[in-house]
């Protein structure tokens, strides 16, 4: 076992993360971490990803701030048991419900939202009362680096350790023993975890991607529709997981939509996006080389944008339509700002388009029209739904997040992710006052009988 993992079991073992004093003073230690950071955190992510200081403090910042606020104000409601009844055939007795901590739990996160995304499991985890190693994204080392350097300095090293490297590294950490896994990130090692964790039988939580769609219907406010796409589909330039990722919209609809997305990016970014201050950059030569591919491929879609700089890994917010189904942009998750915009006759080829895939993360329908609403959220799966928007559903933490299917498995935000990282131990404790002796041998017709009668109450 690697050296540090024996000291965080040491540590589960001793009881130490039990008591709520304890889960609290972390808690506090990691939100004094980030106020103290506040700005060595924007430059990581500045360095990362040229995210903005406003999309850095409104999703990744503020975002684990509210969070640890959440837990503290809520840990004691949550981790206390919550009593059920006892059927008459196990009284006198009771029954409750005990939530405990796993024990150890790795936490593996991707690299577009490289500090969200293992901060927040993190407070969920600590919450819960477990040990946790981090595993941040290798891609954005800046964020990575500053976390490996603030954590030992701030939470207790006994029980929490900051694991950093790349694919050799994280194959050697999942040949370790956890009690628990989290891994955000693709679906093709989101494979190579799940396979790893059956080895000890550990449980996962597998948060993946996929392509989101996003209907729209006749009958919508087309500003806002078009603002709230763009908002959501720019953001950190297309590299959200819950991003928009193609369009289906009626052949009636789809030329004002068309126009209304122009004229909102030009808004939004203006003429010359480059030149935003508030438009991200590709993490890595990979993905932009990845996403260029894309674009070479359907050159003749392009409705919009299409401009990148390799040098800056810039690419700008480009709309596409009607590409071949079978081309790269509409078979993989696009990951990046290319939007595909894809006609459809009505609201039943849309359905049959969603269904007709893997079920997304995300699915977003805009429509005024409640019977196209019932039927779209009637037949169709997916991890999360949002009417007439996207993304915001993130904001929201009494909504659980997750995938289901191909993007994913269990969830978290607020009080599920307490729920993710307990197991909720169910105890019966029965009393010596009496003892009916119904239920043990010889089984005579009469107790048999009179057995019958009971187990109907
Ligand atoms: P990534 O490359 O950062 O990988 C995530 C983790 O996997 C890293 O810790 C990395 O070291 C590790 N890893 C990579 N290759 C490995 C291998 N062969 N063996 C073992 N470990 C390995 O992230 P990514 O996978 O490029 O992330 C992009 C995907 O993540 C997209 O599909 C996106 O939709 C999804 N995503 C999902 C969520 C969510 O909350 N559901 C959030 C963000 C991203």
């Amino acid at each position: 076992m690697m050296e540090f993992l024996n000291r965080l079991s040491n540590t589960f073992y001793s009881g130490k993360t039990k008591p709520l004093a304890w889960r609290k003073s972390q808690l506090l230690a990691l939100k004094r971490m980030l106020m103290e950071n506040e700005n060595a955190i924007y430059e990581a992510l500045k360095k990362d990803l040229n995210k903005c200081q406003f999309e850095s403090y409104i999703s990744e910042y503020q975002y684990v701030l509210k969070d640890i606020k959440l837990f503290i104000k809520n840990l004691k409601k949550w981790s206390s048991a919550q009593k059920v009844s006892t059927p008459v055939l196990a009284q006198p007795g009771s029954s409750k419900l005990v939530p405990e901590p796993y024990g150890t739990v790795l936490i593996m996160g991707a690299w577009n939202y490289p500090l969200q995304l293992v901060l927040s499991p993190m407070v969920a985890a600590i919450g819960a009362g477990n040990c946790v190693v981090l595993k941040p994204s290798e891609l954005a080392q800046a964020t990575s680096n500053l976390l490996a350097n603030l954590i030992p300095k701030y939470l207790d090293n006994d029980a929490f350790a900051v694991y950093e490297g790349g694919v050799e590294e994280t194959t050697a950490l999942l040949k370790q023993r956890f009690d628990y896994i989290m891994y955000t990130g693709s679906e093709n090692v989101g494979k190579i975890v799940m396979r790893a964790a059956s080895e000890y039988l550990t449980p996962v939580t597998l948060e993946l991607g996929g392509k989101s769609p996003c209907i729209v219907d006749d009958k919508v406010n087309i500003k806002v529709t078009a603002d709230r796409i763009v908002w959501a589909k720019f953001l950190n330039a297309g590299q959200t997981c819950i991003a928009p990722d193609y369009i289906l919209v009626t052949k009636a609809k789809r030329a004002e939509l068309v126009e209304a997305l122009k004229a909102s990016i030009t808004k939004h970014y203006g003429e010359k996006p480059f030149n935003s201050d508030d438009y991200g950059r590709i993490i890595n030569h990979r993905h932009f080389g990845r996403i260029v591919s894309y674009i070479e491929a359907q050159k003749d879609t392009l409705v919009h944008g299409g401009e990148t700089d390799e040098e800056n890994k810039f690419i700008a917010p480009t709309l596409m339509l009607n590409p071949e189904l079978e081309s790269g942009v509409m078979q993989e998750e696009i990951f990046g700002p290319v939007l595909p915009i894809v006609e459809v006759d009505n609201m039943s080829d849309a359905i049959r388009f969603v269904k007709d895939r893997e079920k997304p993360l995300a699915l977003y329908f805009f429509s005024n029209n409640q019977k196209n609403i019932d039927a779209v959220s009637q037949q169709t799966s997916a991890g999360s739904m949002c009417i007439n928007d996207a993304v915001i559903f993130m904001v929201n933490p009494e909504l659980p997040f997750g995938g289901v299917g191909n993007s994913g498995m269990g969830s978290y935000h607020g009080k599920w992710g307490f729920d993710t990282f307990s197991h909720l131990k169910p105890i019966m404790h029965r009393s010596f006052l009496a003892d009916a002796p119904i239920r043990y041998a010889p089984y005579t017709s009469f107790k048999q009988k009179l057995f019958k009668l009971i187990a109907k109450l």
